[in-house]
């Protein structure tokens, strides 16, 4: 089950990077970025625009002047295959956090009936092949939070059936069978109950999502999947030192199993100069916990959510610190195993020149210009996602 390919783009990569900044003109750069994102299908692994649909009553079918995503600016960004997650606050304990997960299953699927025209659940890369296509947005839905599952295999196997293709192991707390990396540690990484949720998603073909988890997690993790597994919106710790991200060596062990590390672009995942603040707002998630079932639950997550999310705060990163993550990435894994994992609006402090999807073109410039070539900004925005959806799902 270790046995592992290697990959031989490791080193082409290497010395593709090495070219270093300015290899290529700006102007240059800059048109054939407009070119490249006007016939992309761009994936990216993790955004939480269903939150603003379930808890600000949003219609992303329009374009908004708040939020970072709506359908509008992902098919102009050619961003068309988004992995909405369905992220449960870890103070939804038990079926509470199942009742949350089928809420937001039940908004995505108001927004599937009311706009067919714009948008489409996707379950395989063939899916995301066709629904792009024919134009539309290819909706990839995730877990955010193994909790989600009320410790029950039963619970996967229907998310599956309701056409969840992806979960993280944990959220910002651990759980009963896996260790967070926000989270003081209980159970040494993984439980066998743990090992066997992973195994079930290998078997169900549901992409096994890294973010989130300790290394120690992590590490467990690696050790029991038969398939490639994703870091959905993690950056790089070399660059920017908080626990969300990743040490350069999980990145080498991402690569040798075949996955992908999608760069969350948030300010403190990509700059060392916002990390305070990251972990500062971590440390206030995790401490909160509020003794409500129910109505009053959901009343408290939505205001909970719309008074972290509501307004962007202030920032030091810069668009280059994004650049400088997705480049740092390359560089360790190989350009065959780097994505983009934005987390779009599950983000309250985004880089200058990186405000929302609409920018993408900017960040794909300035990869050109240090001297990656189309092909590989190909596989970066949405190749390589594609290639592990078809891997897990067969299809
Ligand atoms: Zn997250």
């Amino acid at each position: 089950m270790l046995a592992r390919r290697t990959w031989p783009c490791l080193t082409a990569a290497i010395g593709l990077v090495a070219l270093g900044p300015a290899a290529v003109p700006a102007q240059d750069a800059a048109d054939r970025a407009r070119r490249i994102h006007a016939s992309l299908i761009g994936v990216d692994s993790h955004i939480d625009t269903l939150q603003r649909v379930l808890n600000g009553n949003e219609d992303i079918s329009h374009r908004l002047s708040r939020g970072h995503v709506d359908l509008p600016r992902l098919k102009e960004a050619g961003m068309v295959a988004p992995f909405f997650a369905l992220w449960v606050p870890t103070f939804y304990k038990g079926s509470e956090a199942v009742r949350r997960t089928l809420q937001l299953r039940d908004a995505m699927q108001m927004v599937f009936d009311a706009h067919p025209d714009q948008i489409e659940l996707a379950t395989t890369a063939a899916d995301v092949e066709r629904i792009a296509g024919a134009g539309k947005i290819a909706a990839v839905l995730t877990l955010e939070g193994g909790h989600q599952i009320a410790d029950d295999l039963a619970v996967l196997r229907v998310y599956h059936r309701l056409g969840l293709r992806s979960m993280t192991l944990t959220h910002f707390r651990n759980n009963n069978w896996a260790d967070a990396s926000t989270d003081r540690p209980v159970h040494n990484g993984l439980t066998d109950f743990g090992r066997q949720v992973v195994r079930e998603m290998n078997r169900l073909g549901m992409i096994v999502d890294i973010s989130h988890v300790s290394d120690k997690t992590f590490y467990d993790t690696l050790a029991v999947t038969s398939k490639p597994v994703i870091a959905s919106h993690s950056s790089c710790r070399a660059l920017s030192d908080v626990p969300r991200n990743m040490t350069d060596d999980m990145i080498r062990a991402l690569a040798r199993n075949g996955g992908v590390i999608g760069i969350n672009f948030g300010a403190g995942f990509v700059s060392a100069k916002d990390a305070g603040a990251l972990r500062q707002r971590i440390g206030q998630a995790v401490a909160t916990e509020p003794d409500l079932v129910g109505q009053a639950l959901d009343e408290f997550a939505r205001a909970d959510y719309l008074k972290e999310y509501g307004e962007m705060k202030p920032a030091a990163a810069t668009i280059d610190d994004a650049v400088a993550q997705v480049v740092h990435a390359v560089r360790i894994a190989g350009v065959d195993h780097v994505g983009i994992g934005s987390d779009w609006d599950g983000i309250n402090m985004v880089p200058t020149g990186l405000e929302d999807v609409s920018k993408m073109p900017a960040l794909t410039a300035k990869l050109l210009e240090r001297g990656l070539s189309e092909e590989d900004v190909r596989k970066i925005l949405g190749g390589n996602l594609l290639r592990v959806l078809r891997a897990v799902t067969g299809r």
